[in-house]
């Protein structure tokens, strides 16, 4: 059974990231090794390693694959980071990032998911992501700087605050747009300047709390 795990990601690594010009190693290897069966629901994990996001529960959806790394990339990290991801869900995220970074904190709003995020991140044998409960919408100030920021989840608008939260050369990697069509936007820091471009077209759950969308716009 585990072995057959490991043959299905080296299988993902290959033909859903390579394939499609992921070219960080780091990525690469990252992705490589995290076991992301650990990571989504008992029943879905035949699925786990499908060109494809799953549910995990509370209308909530773990990122495809090829999403984790592209925004993952996009970060461009070199090792001595402390990074923020908004939005943990499964822990997936959070668990590539860790093995890229020196520090990880990601915030979750769903109190159950981020008990779930933190047992899926001990089950996989990660120790250095701290999981946080609360609104992230406009960031975490308490540990920021931060070299990357991760936004797991769509938001209407950049949140200002999110930026100021960066280090000098941090990057930031977040999707924004209409409630059902987004575009994940990479913004880097860079003195007191901001520089932005557009990196891919996405379909992300809405982002929620002080920034985010109203809780009772209809679901997808
Ligand atoms: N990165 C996750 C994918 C999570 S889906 C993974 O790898 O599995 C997006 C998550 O963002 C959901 O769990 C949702 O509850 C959470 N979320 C939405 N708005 C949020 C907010 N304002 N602060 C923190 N988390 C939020």
């Amino acid at each position: 059974m585990t072995a057959d795990f490991a043959v299905q990601r080296a299988r993902m690594v290959a033909e859903q990231l390579r394939a499609r010009h992921i070219q960080d190693e780091r990525v690469l290897t990252a992705c490589a090794s995290v076991p992301r069966h650990l990571f989504v629901p008992p029943e879905y994990q035949e699925w786990a390693y499908a060109d494809t996001p799953l549910n995990i529960g509370h209308g909530q959806t773990i990122s495809q694959p090829y999403m984790v790394a592209v925004m993952t990339e996009a970060l461009a990290l070199r090792g001595p980071e402390r990074v923020l991801e908004i939005g943990a869900g499964s822990g997936y995220q959070a668990a590539i990032l860790a093995r890229l970074a020196a520090e990880v904190h990601t915030v979750e709003i769903i109190p159950a998911l981020a008990e779930q995020a933190q047992r899926n991140l001990t089950q996989a044998g990660i120790t250095n992501v701290t999981v946080h409960v609360g609104d992230g919408s406009a960031g975490w100030p308490a540990y920021a700087p931060y070299g990357g920021i991760v936004v797991a989840a769509a938001a209407p608008a950049m949140p200002d605050a999110l930026l100021h939260q960066l280090a000098e050369g941090g990057r930031l990697v977040i999707p924004v747009g209409e409630r059902r069509q987004q575009t994940v936007h990479v913004w880097r820091r860079l003195g007191q300047r901001f520089h932005q471009r557009a990196l891919i077209p996405a379909l992300f759950v809405p982002l929620r709390g002080a920034h985010g969308w109203p809780e009772d716009d209809s679901p997808l």
